[in-house]
C-alpha cells in the first residue's frame, strides 16, 4: 500500500524508519520531512494545515493510509477531512483530539468518570482564578486550556508566581490557548509516560518508556520538548501498567465512545506515580517525541497492521511483540535551545557515529545542503541505541554522540540515569 506520513521531527523519522521496513508498503511519502527522513522515503512539500492540498495529494498518489505525527493537524480535524474524502488515517478525530487540545475537556471527563487526576477548577477570568489560588495556596499548577507548544504549564511554588501566571495567560501571553485556564493541585511522585493504541472500543498498552524533559543534567534547567528517553522504564511495573489501563485508559476509551467520539490512534498519558497510585497529569493524542524513537527501535512486530487495526476498529485480538533489548535515545540540540538558537550550522561525523554497534540516528531537525547536513531546528538529532540493558544502550548511544562533530550543539550526558542506577542495584 501507499502511505503518507505527516511531520518533520525525530518522532516522524522513527515512524518512517519503521513503516518503510514493512513488507506491506509499496510507496512511503513524508511531508514535509527532514534530511534523515529523506533516507527512508520521498519527501513532499505539503503543508499539513492545508487539508485540501493533502487530500489532493492522497488522491493523486493513491494513498491508502495517512499517519499523522504531530498534534496540531489532529486538533485541526485533518482525520475528519480525510475520512470525508474516503481516505483512511491513523489518529483521532477533531473532537477526540480535544483530549490534548483542551485541558479542561480532559479534566471534566476524568471527573465524570472517576479517573484519578489532580483536583482542579476551570476559569475564564483572572479574578476568580486568583481567589481559588489564594484559597488553595502553593505549590499549585496553572495551565492554559489550549495547545501552547509545551509552554502552557506553570508549576508555581508561591501564590504570587501562580497569580503572575494567571495574569500572563489572561493577558494573551499564550494567545488563544490561554483564553481559559485550569488551576490544579500539585501532585508529588515520579512521572511516567504511558502509551496505548486505541481503536475506539479497546486499547492495548505499548512497551513502557520514559523521557527527560529538563534541558540539563540532573533534570535541572528549563522544560523542553524532551532531551532523551529510554525503554523499558522500570517505574512502570506490570502492576502499575494494569492499574493505568483499568483506572485511566480504558475508562477514557469507554467515555469517548459513549460521547459519540470514539478515540482512535495512540493515546499518550502523562502520569504521576503517587503514593495512591497512578494519576493522570495530561493526555496527548500522538506519540511522544523522543519516546517514539525508543519504542520503534524495540518494536518487533510490523507497525503498519497495528496502525490499520486502530483505524479499522480491529485491535481486539491484536498482539504486539517487542524485542527484549532496552533502547535509549540522546537528543542533540542547538546551543541555546529551548531559548534562541542558531540554524544552519554544519554537522559532521554522522556516518562514523551510525557505525557504532546497535546505534540508529534519527534526525529531528536537519536539512541537506550541498552534500552537507545542517542543523535546522532546536532539537536536531536523536542518537539512539539498543542494548541488553539500559546501561549498555546508554554506553553505545554516547559512544556515537562522541563521534559527532558539531560544536554548536549540546546534549545531556545522563540520559537514563534513574534506570541505570536501578540496574546497578539489582
Ligand atoms: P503537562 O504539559 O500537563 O504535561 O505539564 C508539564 C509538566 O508540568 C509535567 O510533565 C509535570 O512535570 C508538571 N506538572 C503538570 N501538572 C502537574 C501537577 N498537577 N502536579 C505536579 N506537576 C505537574
Amino acid at each position: 500500500m501507499n502511505i503518507l506520513l505527516l511531520g518533520s521531527g525525530g518522532r516522524e523519522h522513527a515512524l518512517a524508519w519503521k513503516i518503510a521496513a514493512s513488507p506491506l508498503v509499496e510507496r512511503l511519502y513524508c511531508a514535509p520531512g527532514n534530511a534523515g527522513i529523506a533516507r527512508e522515503c520521498e519527501l513532499v512539500a505539503l503543508d499539513a494545515a492545508d487539508h485540501a492540498a493533502v487530500i489532493a495529494f492522497c488522491q493523486a498518489k493513491k494513498i491508502e493510509l495517512v499517519v499523522v505525527g504531530p498534534e496540531a493537524p489532529l486538533c485541526a480535524g485533518i482525520v475528519d477531512d480525510l475520512a470525508a474524502a474516503g481516505i483512511k488515517a491513523f489518529g483521532p478525530s477533531k473532537i477526540a483530539a480535544q483530549l490534548e487540545g483542551s485541558k479542561g475537556f480532559t479534566k471534566d471527563l476524568c471527573k465524570a468518570n472517576d479517573i484519578p487526576t489532580a483536583a482542579y477548577a476551570r476559569f475564564d477570568a483572572a479574578a476568580p482564578a486568583k481567589a481559588y489560588v489564594r484559597a488553595e495556596s502553593a505549590p499549585i499548577v496553572v495551565k492554559a486550556d489550549g495547545l501552547a507548544a509545551g509552554k502552557g504549564v506553570v508549576v508555581a511554588t508561591s501564590v504570587a508566581e501562580a497569580e503572575a501566571a494567571i495574569d500572563m495567560m489572561f493577558a494573551g501571553g499564550l494567545g488563544e490557548a490561554g483564553a481559559e485556564v485550569v488551576v490544579e493541585e500539585f501532585l508529588q511522585g515520579e512521572e511516567a509516560s504511558f502509551f496505548a493504541l486505541c481503536d475506539g472500543e479497546t486499547a492495548i498498552p505499548l512497551a513502557s518508556a520514559q523521557d527527560h524533559k529538563r534541558a540539563f543534567d540532573g533534570d535541572e534547567g528549563p522544560n523542553t520538548g524532551g532531551m532523551g528517553a529510554y525503554s523499558p522504564a522500570p517505574v512502570m511495573t506490570p502492576e502499575l501498567t494494569q492499574r493505568t489501563m483499568d483506572e485511566i485508559v480504558l475508562p477514557t476509551v469507554r467515555a469517548m465512545k459513549a460521547m459519540g467520539a470514539p478515540y482512535k490512534g495512540v493515546l499518550y498519558a502523562g502520569l504521576m506515580i503517587t503514593a495512591d497510585g497512578p494519576k493522570l497529569i495530561e493526555y496527548n493524542v500522538r506519540f511522544g517525541d523522543p519516546e517514539c524513537q525508543v519504542l520503534m527501535l524495540r518494536l518487533m512486530s510490523d507497525l503498519v497492521p497495528a496502525l490499520l487495526a486502530c483505524s479499522d476498529g480491529m485491535l481486539k485480538n491484536f498482539d504486539l511483540r517487542w524485542y527484549p533489548d532496552a533502547a535509549l535515545t540522546v537528543v542533540m540540540a542547538a546551543k541555546g535551545y529551548p531559548g534562541n538558537y542558531a540554524k544552519g550550522t554544519a554537522i559532521e561525523g554522522l556516518d562514523a557515529a551510525g557505525a557504532v554497534e546497535g546505534v540508529e540516528i534519527f534526525h529531528a531537525g536537519t536539512k541537506a545542503e550541498g552534500g552537507r547536513i545542517l542543523a535546522d531546528g532546536g532539537r536536531v538529532l536523536d542518537v539512539s541505541a539498543l542494548g541488553k540493558t539500559v546501561g549498555e544502550a546508554q554506553t553505545r548511544a554516547y559512544a556515537a554522540v562522541d563521534r559527532i562533530r558539531w560544536s554548536e550543539g549540546f546534549c545531556r550526558r545522563d540520559i537514563g540515569f534513574r534506570a541505570v542506577e536501578r540496574e546497578r542495584k539489582v
